[in-house]
């Protein structure tokens, strides 16, 4: 099939490379004209695992290609991907949906053959309606342009995996026409068993929105224990590991830390809550407004922790920041909790020196007021504190009684709960943790191995 895929960001990237990797003939479109001229030469703009090969391989085949035009998507494409960015409004708690507007508006009166305009953007409920009366006016061809919405459930860090390998596919579509054309395009995914849930573009819609608040809520909930936990001197990441037993409950995303970030999730709770509100029925999802706020604090309890444990200020201490990005295995620092934190150490007159393995470059554009290195050792030389912020794997393999050596003082906020913290504790340092009793509860009592299972890493 002929396919654009508009909006080459972190999902339509990889949404264009994986289509023409199971065979379809793929338009990549984006108004970023540097980004174009990097995919066609099948360089990634940004890092995720797998996809510089599945571009690769697209481009050398000649089945991916890409363009700044919207009039050549229109002249190309049987189905047109919608993939541009929803962010919060300025101002507002909102989805900012000028940017679907203007595809739509760009690509409409180019619009000559029968198609289908698929949107994979989040967007609040009846967005595809709107779209829908929209192109009534502006599409020449009128009722032979249609409009689904196919929402994308990827995670960053994963993204090519979970592209390829989708756990479902929804499709929100007005008439048989939509559904065939959707299932034609995802025929190699419905041949491996995934399921294919059809249903209207309102329930569509919605399935994301609702999974993300799903998803941020039982984060919000385990960080909400941890606060507990650390008042009665209970340990979160037991407390987690027996609550995940519960098949009723389950594992994945009950790791409590310091909570999530990124470009989806924050955004997409409180979109959900101003929509909610839209339609009168605001109470039914008021809960998302605390699990938001659960989320802010523990950026700032862990500001807090920080700050107590160089002696209750943090003026002129040398902070060593172990990673910048919202998650491993990405470069993406959008509301990052741990460019946050770092931040606000450096407002209050800590000294910070910021690692990360992938997102330095991106961090620096948002916060170049902060120094950046390039390895855990230099970062955290002389350090008076040492704050791990993301948890990528190769900070889980440090070797403590090395690092220890060369810190001012051996001491480390865990806000990730994701290092051994006996083996630190046993290399000399000072490890404090979300959610977990410091000292260790008794002498004699075996410390919790870290939960390596599941991290919020899985978040899209
Ligand atoms: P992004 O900011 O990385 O990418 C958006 C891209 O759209 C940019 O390259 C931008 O230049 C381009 N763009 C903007 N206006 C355009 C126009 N008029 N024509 C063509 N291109 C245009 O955003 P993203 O992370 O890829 O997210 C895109 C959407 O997908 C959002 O709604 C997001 O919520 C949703 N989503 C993202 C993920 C994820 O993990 N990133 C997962 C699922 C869903």
């Amino acid at each position: 099939m002929r396919l654009t895929v508009i909006g080459t960001g972190y999902l339509g990237a990889v949404h264009a490379a994986c289509m023409a990797d199971i065979g379809h003939e793929v338009l990549g479109v984006d108004i970023d004209a540097h980004r174009i001229a990097m995919l066609s030469e099948g360089r990634t703009p940004f890092y995720e695992p797998g996809l510089q090969e599945t571009l690769t391989r697209g481009v050398d085949s000649g089945r991916l290609r890409f363009t700044t035009s919207l009039r050549e998507a229109a002249e190309f494409g049987d189905v047109h991907f919608v993939c541009v960015g929803t962010p919060q409004k300025e101002g507002s708690q909102a989805a900012d949906l000028r940017y679907v507007d203007a595809v739509v508006e760009g690509l409409a009166p180019h619009l000559r053959r029968r198609c289908l305009i698929v949107g994979k953007s989040t967007v609040p409920a009846g967005t595809t309606a709107q779209l829908e009366v929209r192109l009534d006016t502006l599409a020449p061809m009128g009722a032979d342009v249609e409009v689904a919405w196919n929402p994308e459930f990827l995670r960053e860090g994963h993204a090519v995996e979970d592209t390829l390998r989708p756990d479902r596919i929804v499709a929100g579509v007005s008439s048989s026409r939509a559904d065939s054309v959707l299932r034609e395009v995802y025929a190699p995914m419905l041949r491996d068993g995934v399921p294919f849930i059809s249903t209207d573009p309102a329930t569509a819609e919605l399935v994301k929105v609702a999974a993300n608040s799903f998803l941020a809520t039982k984060i919000s909930f385990i960080n909400a224990m941890a606060e507990v936990c650390e008042a009665a001197g209970a340990d979160v990441t037991t407390l987690s590991e027996a609550l995940g037993h519960d098949t009723r409950i389950g594992r994945p995303f009950l790791s409590a830390g310091l909570g999530f970030g990124g470009g989806c999730l924050p955004k997409d709770i409180r979109a959900f809550m101003a929509r909610a509100g839209e339609l009168g029925v605001g109470d039914s999802v008021a809960f998302l407004r605390q699990v938001d706020e659960i989320n802010g604090r523990q950026r700032s309890r862990t500001v807090d922790i920080a700050r107590s444990m160089v002696g209750g200020d943090l003026a002129g201490r040398r902070i060593a920041v172990l990673g910048a990005t919202f998650k491993p295995n990405s470069d993406d620092v959008r509301d990052s909790p741990a460019l946050s934190v770092a931040a606000a150490v450096h407002r209050e007159g800590g000294i910070v020196r910021l690692y990360d393995p992938e997102g330095i470059e991106n961090a620096r554009s948002v916060l170049p007021q902060l120094e950046y290195v390039h390895d855990v050792a230099k970062t955290c030389e002389d350090a008076d504190l040492v704050l791990h912020l993301t948890e990528w794997s190769e900070f889980r393999r440090i070797d403590p009684a090395v690092l220890a050596a060369s810190v001012s003082v051996p001491r480390i906020l865990d806000a990730r709960n994701a290092l051994d913290a006996t083996l630190w504790r046993s290399a000399g340092w000072t490890v404090r943790a979300l959610g977990r009793p410091t000292p260790p509860a008794l002498p004699n009592q075996q410390a919790t191995a870290p939960v390596t299972a599941v991290y919020s890493s899985d978040l899209g």
